[in-house]
């Protein structure tokens, strides 16, 4: 391929990590693997925790609950799912829904890397924790929510999880408020 478009080179790579034997424990366990999904020259990355059973069956992230949530709150400053794109730190489902470990977000992180560099995203949206500890290390996220971080070059945005905020009336406003700073942000960028 002389010149390949930035969906080529996500599909590139989404088969070198099929291929790569990553976390084979988590994957042996797994429907399939969740690589992403959105536009592949967003300027907007959000990136969540780990598939969940929804996720994990239809291939996609954010497709349960807490992807509706985040479809609403994406709809309340004008943007759709085609507009962005979205992925996980870790991208297999962790059996029960336990949290991801150290070392599996770890295995993930290069691979993560490497689909920001072909999307170069002018801001980088956490959501929840874990995304947040690889990409903005040594933070709390009670803390830094809804600040914007510039960090080696890119900027972040650490959010609330939208599954955390979901049934927590104070964080949910938190949220929304959070994510209503988006537009703003982007716009300085
Ligand atoms: N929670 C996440 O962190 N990611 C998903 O894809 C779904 C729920």
């Amino acid at each position: 391929m002389a010149n390949p478009t930035a969906q080529q080179k996500l599909d590139e790579l989404k088969k070198k990590i099929e291929a790569s034997g990553t976390t084979q424990e988590l994957a042996s366990q797994a429907t399939q693997l969740v690589f992403g999904a959105g536009n592949p020259e967003a300027d907007l990355i959000f990136i969540g925790e780990a598939p969940g059973k929804n996720e994990d069956l239809q291939g996609e992230p954010f497709v349960g609950a807490a992807g509706k949530f985040l479809n609403e709150m994406l709809d309340g400053i004008g943007l759709k799912r085609e507009d962005i794109y979205i992925t996980n730190i870790v991208k297999y489902r962790p059996p029960h829904n336990r949290d991801p470990l150290p070392e599996e977000k770890a295995a993930f992180l290069p691979f993560l890397q490497e689909q920001i560099d072909i999307i170069k995203p002018k801001l980088i949206v956490t959501l929840g924790r874990h995304s947040m500890d690889v990409l903005l290390p040594g933070l709390k996220i009670s803390q830094v929510h809804g600040q914007p971080k510039r960090y080696k070059g890119q900027v972040y945005l650490p959010l609330f999880h939208p599954a955390a905020a979901l049934y927590n009336g104070g964080m949910r406003q938190t949220l929304v408020e959070d994510f209503s700073l988006i537009p703003t942000i982007l716009e300085k960028l």
